[in-house]
């Protein structure tokens, strides 16, 4: 019962890349690099399985970006000229790569350090990819025709290469797939009306847990200040949580501790595991076990024990390091006061 997991991105040691960025620059290149990535994803293993944590990941140490990562590999994609766009829906500009060309994969994306992974843990290994919208909203389109329609087509062709490289980690032992899609909660009708669908086809033949992330995003100013234009009432997952409730999708996360989000909405996920978010990825202050264990009890309100998986709101990858750690140890905590006091 209460078995814990964070979202999927850690921090990546100085010696690795820049801190405390969302687009981070490499320290190394070639060989050095390809081994440092290593070192750190073998680091943070150890370190999740230390905090105690049931299900662990390799934190995204080798991807620049969780969008990025998993585009670099993509045939049809001109990254030599990135062009600036606003991003969910204009809640902060990215410099972005273009979509000129048909879509192909150039070979495998994330062999190497799912494979890494899973020599090295014998836990449940989590591997993250990021879900079909939220990549459309990420890249510019000057191939599919740039309006709506295109980019439902284009939602589709990159779930079918997400779904080739999900199939594929699945075969390298990977327990969990997760899709990030924080887009849903930009996008609520979009992602009712097709996010969903194009979810599913990225899942399709998997035979593994599904997971689908939905977040308000990392702890940066601009998801800070746009947060603070939503109101006392969160509801953005009300209008694809039933729509998700319906799919094949088998876990899905929400945002619950120092949130708005109403916790009765949790509801709305009958028969879904709920991966139930109580770390703050916006605060450097640490949970408190017992913080952690109360936030886990309200949840159980709505969610039966078996089902209710602790995690963080979001990924930790702009945080401190060691703030970070912190936070880890405090998951792992909060979940062991749990099953003493739900038991
Ligand atoms: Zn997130």
């Amino acid at each position: 019962m209460f078995e814990t997991a964070i979202a999927g991105s850690l921090p990546k040691p100085a010696w690795l890349a820049e801190t405390q960025k969302l687009w981070p620059q490499w320290k190394a290149q070639g060989e050095e690099l390809r081994q440092a990535k290593a070192d750190a994803t073998l680091l943070w293993i150890k370190a999740q399985e230390d905090a105690g944590l049931d299900i662990v990941g390799d934190g995204e140490q080798s991807r620049q970006h969780f969008v990025h990562g998993f585009l670099e590999q993509v045939e049809g994609i001109d990254f030599e000229h990135k062009v600036k766009m606003g991003i969910r829906d204009n809640r902060y500009d990215a410099m972005v790569p273009q979509v000129v060309a048909p879509l192909r994969l150039r070979g495998r994306v994330h062999a190497f350090e799912a494979q890494l992974a899973r020599a090295h843990t014998k836990r449940k290994l989590k591997f993250t990819l990021p879900g079909p919208m939220t990549i459309v909203d990420t890249v510019a389109d000057r191939f599919y025709g740039g309006d709506a329609q295109g980019k439902v087509r284009m939602a589709m062709a990159f779930a079918e290469l997400l779904n080739q490289e999900a199939l594929a980690l699945q075969a390298d032992g990977v327990d969990i797939i997760q899709f990030d899609e924080p887009a849903f909660n930009v996008y609520m009708k979009d992602a009712a009306d097709w996010g969903v669908q194009a979810l599913e086809r990225a899942a399709q033949g998997l035979t593994c847990t599904t997971a689908v992330h939905i977040c308000y995003g990392y702890g940066i100013q601009a998801n800070n200040d746009w947060k603070q234009k939503l109101g006392d009432e969160w509801r953005q997952y009300e209008l694809v949580f039933p729509a998700l409730a319906r799919s094949s999708i088998g876990q899905v996360s929400l945002e619950c501790y120092h949130s708005h989000v109403p916790p009765d909405l949790m509801k709305l996920l009958e028969g879904k595991d709920v991966m139930v978010g109580v770390i703050d990825v916006a605060s450097d202050v640490v949970e408190t076990p017992e913080q952690v264990a109360d936030t886990i009890g309200k949840a159980l309100q709505f969610v039966p024990g078996n089902r209710l998986f602790p995690c963080t709101n979001c990924g930790l990858a702009p945080m401190r390091r060691e703030v970070a750690l912190a936070k880890l140890q405090a998951l792992g905590a909060g979940a062991a006061l749990a099953r003493e006091r739900y038991r």
